[in-house]
């Protein structure tokens, strides 16, 4: 079976979804010819990887790519499905490039995590200057809930205190539990986080 993205945005050097089908799985799809919630493993998903529907999967899953696949920025060792987190860049709004940012959308529990490697991730995008969101899933078939982590952990990350970091991800997940979806970030794309 073919990949999600195969033929879709490029792929990194070395990066291919392989058994990765996290994307069909945690974010929603509001398309004309395919919708399902968040949660829920779409149908066209196939056992072990790939896509059955590959030739006619909706415009969402031609146009889209994690940025575990996209960016060797994302370490090896966080492919979603080994990981339990989709690392998602979030659309720069017209003109306004200060709100361009990534999405770390954590279907796993906190303490399943790999926290060094989220880390190092979070220490090399806050030091770039991004806004870093942490996405959880909310209840079945609901949006996943979000909230900025800039303020923080900008002061923890990338000094080896993964025991403070994984303690405010906590802290931060368990709150989102409590919250309001997450809003499409780009109108243009309503079906992904
Ligand atoms: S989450 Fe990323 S690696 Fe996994 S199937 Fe989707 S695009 Fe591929
Ligand atoms: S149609 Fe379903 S299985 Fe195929 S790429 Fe889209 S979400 Fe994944």
């Amino acid at each position: 079976m073919t990949s999600p993205s195969a033929d879709g945005p490029p792929a990194a050097p070395g990066r291919a979804c392989g058994e990765c089908t996290a994307c069909c799985e945690w974010l929603r799809i509001d398309a004309p010819d395919l919708r399902k919630p968040p949660g829920v493993l779409c149908r066209h998903a196939c056992a072990g990887g790939g896509c059955s529907s590959y030739a006619r999967r909706p415009e969402p899953c031609r146009v889209w790519s994690c940025e575990w696949r996209a960016s060797t920025t994302v370490p090896e060792t966080l492919r979603p499905d080994r990981c339990g987190v989709i690392v998602m860049e979030t659309p720069e709004p017209p003109g306004d490039p200060a709100l361009a940012g990534y999405v770390l959308l954590a279907f796993w529990p906190i303490a399943m995590l790999p926290i060094a490697a989220l880390d190092a991730l979070l220490a090399r995008l806050i030091g770039a200057g991004m806004e870093v969101h942490l996405a959880v899933p909310g209840p079945p078939g609901d949006d996943p809930r979000s909230a900025p982590l800039n303020a923080l952990v900008g002061d923890i990350v990338g000094k080896g205190a993964t025991a403070r970091l994984e303690a405010a991800l906590r802290h931060l997940a368990a709150l989102l539990e409590d919250s309001v979806p997450m809003r499409a970030a780009d109108p243009a794309q309503p079906s992904f986080p």
